[in-house]
């Protein structure tokens, strides 16, 4: 679970790492006593969990409550990567000096904690990573030992600090770690991490990532209430496994691994039409009944970014010919508020029962098509028209 960076800054507020005020917002009106409340320069900041706000124009400074007013509203009608700004945070004004980056996350890949840290910080760290690989640094984390004020002194120097800032901010980084430990986070990400103008060491912009699998061990229902967007909410309640992506083709299929190839399949094939993508992971399991390819359909069909749907099934236990059914039942009960495009590919037990089963239905939505690869092709198409 992704926190927006309004509960990251409560939550680093809570471990006394160093932030300015903050207050959220959801209308242009809360914005403006936000701003009087707050008082001098704020910052009106688009709170959606996609990085890249500022260049999308999601991070305004705002003068007076009015400023703020005008710049929420602007905000609040933005979408970042396909994500829809329904929240703003009002935030009190730095003077920044230096933007810096610090991260600390889970390495799977070699079994430890990983720090990332430069001095160069501010811009996505993707692109610092590409263009100055040197001007970042990485540096394991034994999970025992943790990261102490010695440890984080040693990051600092690593990420290109001077020894007089690496002082300062080695203490930040210990709290930083010590939430990242705490709340069982696989990632805290803090960019930039500023030095303003009077000398002070300031977390502007936070990214948690919380560890899902740790969170019989955390009381904060509040929190996922907010954080859980109203697809993603409506997945949950059909207990369906759905991750909404930034492109327009989206998918349904049966299994992670297949959902996770046909992701694969989509964005190749989507270099050939105009560079659409695939806009969701959608796996609807096992027995793909008509209730749950309704409430499948119903979540995808729900994204306003998706053009079209590949639903990839191969039958196992659940034959295709109930899975035809179960397309056909989807589009009965979704009547009207189905009208996106369906690309429909079935293999598997009881294929040719399956096809049967759609062709006779000659639903004017759905196109069966046989390989994988073409489906692919046929949804890409459809998505870019
Ligand atoms: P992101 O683009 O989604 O990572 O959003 P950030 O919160 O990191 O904001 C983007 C940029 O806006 C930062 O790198 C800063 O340069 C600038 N910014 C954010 N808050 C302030 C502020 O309080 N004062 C000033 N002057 N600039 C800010
Ligand atoms: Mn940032």
């Amino acid at each position: 679970m992704d926190l927006f960076e309004y509960q990251a800054r409560d939550l680093f507020e809570s471990y006394g790492v160093p932030v300015l005020q903050g207050l959220v917002a959801d209308t242009p009106e809360e914005a403006a006593q936000a701003a009087a409340k707050i008082g001098g320069t704020v910052v009106v900041k688009a709170q959606v969990k996609a990085g890249g706000r500022g260049k999308a124009g999601g991070v305004k400074l705002a003068h007076t409550p009015e400023e703020a007013a005008t710049a929420a509203e602007a905000i609040l009608k933005l979408t970042i990567k396909g994500l829809p700004v329904n929240r703003v945070m009002i935030a009190q004004g730095a003077a920044i000096d230096k933007e810096y980056y610090f991260s600390v996350l889970l390495d799977r890949s070699n079994r430890t904690f990983l720090s990332l840290c430069s001095v160069e910080g501010g811009m996505e760290i993707e692109q610092l990573a590409e263009e100055r690989p040197e001007a970042l640094a990485k540096v394991a984390v034994d999970a025992i030992k943790g990261i102490d004020l010695a440890k984080a002194t040693e990051i600092a120097l690593a990420g290109g600090f001077d020894a007089e800032i690496a002082a300062k901010v080695a203490p930040v980084f210990v709290k930083l770690y010590e939430v990242f430990v705490k709340e069982d986070a696989t990632l805290v990400e803090v960019n930039p991490l500023i030095l303003s103008k009077s000398g002070e060491i300031i977390a502007l912009d936070g990214k948690v990532s919380l560890d899902d699998n740790a969170e019989f061990r955390h009381e904060r229902a509040e929190m996922e209430r907010d954080v859980l967007d109203p697809l993603e909410a409506k997945a949950k309640e059909s207990d369906l496994n759905y991750v909404k992506l930034d492109g327009e083709v989206g998918i349904i299929g049966n299994g992670a691994g297949l959902v996770m190839s046909t992701l694969d399949v989509v964005a190749y094939a989507g270099e050939r039409h105009g560079g659409v993508k695939p806009a969701n992971f959608l796996d609807i399991g096992g027995g793909a009944s008509a209730e749950v390819m309704a409430a499948g359909l119903d979540v995808i069909l729900g994204d306003p970014q998706v053009k079209s749907v590949f639903v990839n099934v191969f039958g196992g236990i659940t034959a295709c010919d109930a899975v035809a059914n179960g397309i056909v039942g989807a589009l009965a009960k979704l009547g009207s508020s189905a009208t996106k495009p369906l690309v429909v590919r079935l293999d598997g037990n009881n294929v040719a029962e399956g096809r049967k089963i759609l062709a006779d239905a000659n639903h004017p939505l759905v196109t069966v098509v046989d390989t994988m690869d073409e489906a692919a092709d046929k949804a890409a198409e459809l998505a870019n028209k």
